[in-house]
């Protein structure tokens, strides 16, 4: 494991941005249109003719002119009917009166006989009655007449009735071609309209164009569109998904926040130009390659200079050391899962320290010294795995896949092997492990694909000088395949033979 191997600047993939599609983007952001369509179908007059000033619709037979008063029948009630020995006007007793008028039902005192709208004398009037009490007809009218469902003023004379309100002939119009209405008619927010004009007005408009919306559309940012009409605020392509920006709908290419494309070492747009890509990712232009240090860690080109004093180590790895007690715990049960997998079962647990160098190099085996792992064995259990700490997350995990290695040996009691077979087989648990490292991001081609950087450590155990770790894998990797055997089949003959199978 201390020999590097280093890869030739040739052996990149030279990739060419094929297309906006190849944008590396979170989804996050992402809106999707395609699956909002909706169908207006026919279009419908809103509510129904109950004639409430929430809107309503109703047909020509609905409504008949009239030509009487008519009062609302919320007035029918008014008026308090008259106490026997009162006078009705001013509620003083009346039998002790010197001089009374009798009219309507009741007895007043004469000068109490009065309009008990405008107080005026009634004597020498015509007066319509309302529940016992004199009215003159204009002011019965302006009382407890009807009002107009448009205008509000009472009612008088000729009238329209529909939708439950009455209304002058003269606001009996489309509000908006000011027609007689006919036909179908609608009351909408306090106005009437004739069918056309209420459909006209009504009916959902298009975001994009402001025409009236038929058939299929499009419903984004809170409004509808026809499907040509919802296109991107700058470029202007139909857009089938959209990127919203300040309440407007972009293409990606247009998208105000989109992160600009650009080479990691010198940042100029890497947009429709060829760039390489290093183990992580992280664009940069061809010019570069071979001229930036390898990353000590992963062996990738680094795209940014190291600190100064410090081993050059590329963006990833510098941001994913922060190995602490609770991420080894989860590091060891992810290592452990994906072992089992393979049906390599560890069934004790143990816990994972980490500690400095010196301290694995104390317990270490000969062959173990300087290596960034060893593990502490009570008889045949595990005590603990040491891994050095300040390393990156993958190469924690990859250290502890190989100590699984070991322990897995110890626990089942396999007799002593050399160190060749003991390391062997421990680096052979590390690249089943490492084998199982999906790339969450694969490029072309079929089926699930190693992570690069996991590819990368299994090319360096099997690219490996040492002869115990390297040696070992080689020795194991090439038995099994001249002998046909799975993993478990070839520990089975170690088990026996204490040496690899051939
Ligand atoms: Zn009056
Ligand atoms: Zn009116
Ligand atoms: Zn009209
Ligand atoms: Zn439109
Ligand atoms: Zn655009
Ligand atoms: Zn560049
Ligand atoms: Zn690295
Ligand atoms: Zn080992």
């Amino acid at each position: 494991m201390g020999s590097c191997v280093s890869t030739e600047p040739g052996e990149e993939s030279l990739k060419t941005q094929k297309s906006a599609g190849m944008l590396k983007k979170g989804k996050s952001g992402k809106n999707d249109v395609v699956g909002n369509i909706g169908n207006i179908g026919g279009l419908s007059a809103v509510g129904g003719d109950d004639g409430d000033f929430e809107g309503g619709s109703t047909n020509a037979n609905d409504f008949v002119k009239k030509a009487s008063i008519k009062m609302d029948e919320k007035n029918a009630n008014k008026m308090k009917k008259p106490a026997p020995n009162l006078c009705p006007t001013c509620e003083k007793d009346i039998t002790h009166a010197e001089s009374v008028k009798r009219a309507l039902g009741s007895t007043w005192h004469p000068e109490c006989f009065v309009c008990p709208k405008c107080k005026k004398d009634m004597r020498r009037e015509d007066p319509v009655e309302k529940d016992g009490y004199p009215f003159h007809e204009k002011c019965f009218i302006e009382e407890f007449g009807t009002k107009c469902g448009i205008c509000n003023e009472v009612v008088v004379g000729e009238q329209m009735e529909a939708l439950g309100k009455t209304y002058h002939p003269k606001c009996f119009v489309c509000d908006v071609c000011t027609q007689p209405l006919k036909g179908q008619i609608h009351h909408e927010n306090g106005k009437l309209y004739c069918n056309a004009d209420y459909v006209e007005t009504f009916k959902p408009r298009c975001g994009g164009c402001e025409k009236a919306l038929a058939g299929f559309f499009i419903v984004a940012l809170d409004q509808k569109f026809h499907k040509d009409c919802f296109t991107c605020a700058k470029c202007k392509t139909v857009l089938q998904e959209y990127e919203e920006h300040e309440g407007k709908p972009y293409c990606e290419m247009c998208d105000p926040n989109r992160k600009a494309f650009v080479c990691s070492i010198c940042e100029i747009d890497l947009t429709g130009k060829s760039y390489l890509e290093n183990l992580w990712k992280e664009p940069y232009c061809q010019e570069h390659d071979g001229l930036y240090p390898l990353c000590t860690v992963c062996n990738t080109m680094v795209c940014q200079l190291p600190r100064k004093g410090e081993p050059p180590r590329c963006k990833h790895c510098t941001e994913n050391t922060n190995v602490d007690s609770d991420k080894t715990k989860e590091i060891l049960e992810k290592v452990l899962n994906d072992l089992k997998q393979c049906g390599l079962t560890i069934p004790k647990t143990f816990p994972v320290r980490l500690v400095d160098q010196a301290k694995i190099n104390t317990y270490a085996s000969k062959v173990h010294k300087g290596m960034p792992s060893c593990t502490r064995f009570d008889g045949p259990d595990p005590m603990e795995i040491l891994v050095r700490k300040g390393m990156v997350v993958e190469e924690v995990e990859s250290a502890i896949a190989h100590e699984v290695g070991h322990i897995y040996l110890n626990l089942n009691g396999y007799p002593k092997l050399k160190p060749i077979v003991e390391e062997g087989v421990s680096e052979m648990f590390r690249v089943k492990y490492l084998e199982q490292q999906v790339d969450p991001e694969p490029g072309f081609g079929f089926g699930p694909q190693i992570r690069p950087d996991a590819l990368e450590r299994i090319k360096r155990v099997a690219e490996n000088q040492s002869m115990i770790f390297g040696g070992g894998y080689r020795g194991l990797l090439e038995g099994m395949k001249s002998a046909r055997m799975s993993l478990p089949q070839a520990l089975e003959h170690i088990y026996k033979h204490t040496w690899f199978p051939s």
